[in-house]
């Protein structure tokens, strides 16, 4: 029988998360300990754990048929691989930096001036796409300390909080692309292999669709039943149940995370009490 090979990070920042996203899955790894390949019990999944750099090559030559990692090296690598989902973890912006005490004049103060990265394409694609030239000094790592080694005027990389910048003595001037973990794919998946992927990704957007939802449920009066219900549609209906109390009813529905602070209110107004939200595991509509 035919097994999905998935590539993941081996150690770093998107290790843990990718596990986890295949153990919310129902996948159970069997991970001898330290090894490079493992294979779960329930499900036709072969694991390898590689360098997130090489990932996209093992990707398109179909060493591994999909991988997960950020954005950001998918872009720099630009290899010919697909990316089919966006996986909202390990978010992060990619941005240019100058020395904190310097005026910033704007994008074409880049122009003749050294920039350090260890992302050379997605800057260069930039700097074309703004008019700007610039020189890229390309080095590995530790790109924070070139301005104040005199290696660079400017630096482009990876920020999440902005701390690392800020204890270099840099501050943050553009912010060039958004990126998170994604999943990428092999142009040429056999048909059995694609049959796996598909049910990969139905769990997968099953996990996803039920972190933005919340389950929620309140007392109302009766007769704010319909409004109520307009506003909290649900995946189909409320669920309505009778209070012991007479006039009222207990109201269950879902509601997404991002509009439940909108509707709160009107909840409110419509008499609604004792209002409960709780998290969803999984989410099949
Ligand atoms: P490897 O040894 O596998 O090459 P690495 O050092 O290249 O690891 P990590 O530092 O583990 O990589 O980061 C992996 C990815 O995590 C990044 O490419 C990026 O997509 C994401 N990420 C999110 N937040 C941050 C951050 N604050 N700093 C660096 N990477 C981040
Ligand atoms: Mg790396």
């Amino acid at each position: 029988m035919s097994k999905l090979k998935i590539a993941i990070q081996k150690s770093g920042r998107l290790s843990e998360k990718s596990l986890d996203l295949l153990k919310n899955c129902g996948i159970q790894i069997q991970n001898g300990n330290r090894k490079l390949r493992a294979e779960a019990k329930n499900f036709p999944i072969e694991i390898l754990f590689l360098r997130d750099d090489d990932i996209p090559q093992y990707v398109e030559q179909g060493i591994a048929d999909i991988g997960i990692l950020g954005e950001n090296e998918v872009w720099e690598q630009n290899k010919n691989v697909r990316c089919i989902q966006q996986l909202g973890f390990a978010g992060c912006r990619m941005s240019i930096a100058i020395p904190k005490d310097q005026q910033y004049e704007g994008i074409q103060s880049f122009n003749g001036k050294r920039i350090a990265t260890s992302y050379p394409t997605v800057l260069q694609n930039f700097f074309s796409k703004e008019n700007v030239s610039a020189n890229v000094e390309v080095i590995g790592g530790s790109v924070e300390i070139a301005p104040s080694i005199g290696l660079a005027d400017a630096v482009f990389d990876i920020v999440s909080t902005g701390s690392t910048l800020l204890m270099n003595g840099l501050k943050e001037v553009e912010t060039v692309l958004r990126s998170q973990a994604v999943m990428i794919v092999n142009k040429e998946l056999s048909s059995e292999t694609q049959a796996l992927l598909d049910k990969l990704l139905f769990r997968i957007r099953a996990v996803a669709t039920a972190k933005r939802n919340k389950y929620i449920l309140m007392n109302v009066p009766n007769e704010s039943i319909p409004k109520i219900s307009n506003i909290l549609p649900g995946m189909k209906s409320p669920t309505i149940l009778p209070l012991a109390d007479e006039g009222w009813s207990s109201l269950h529905s879902v509601v997404q995370e991002d509009q439940f602070w909108d509707i709160i209110d009107q909840l409110k107004e419509l008499g609604a009490e004792g209002i409960l939200v709780s998290p969803i595991e999984k989410m099949i509509l």
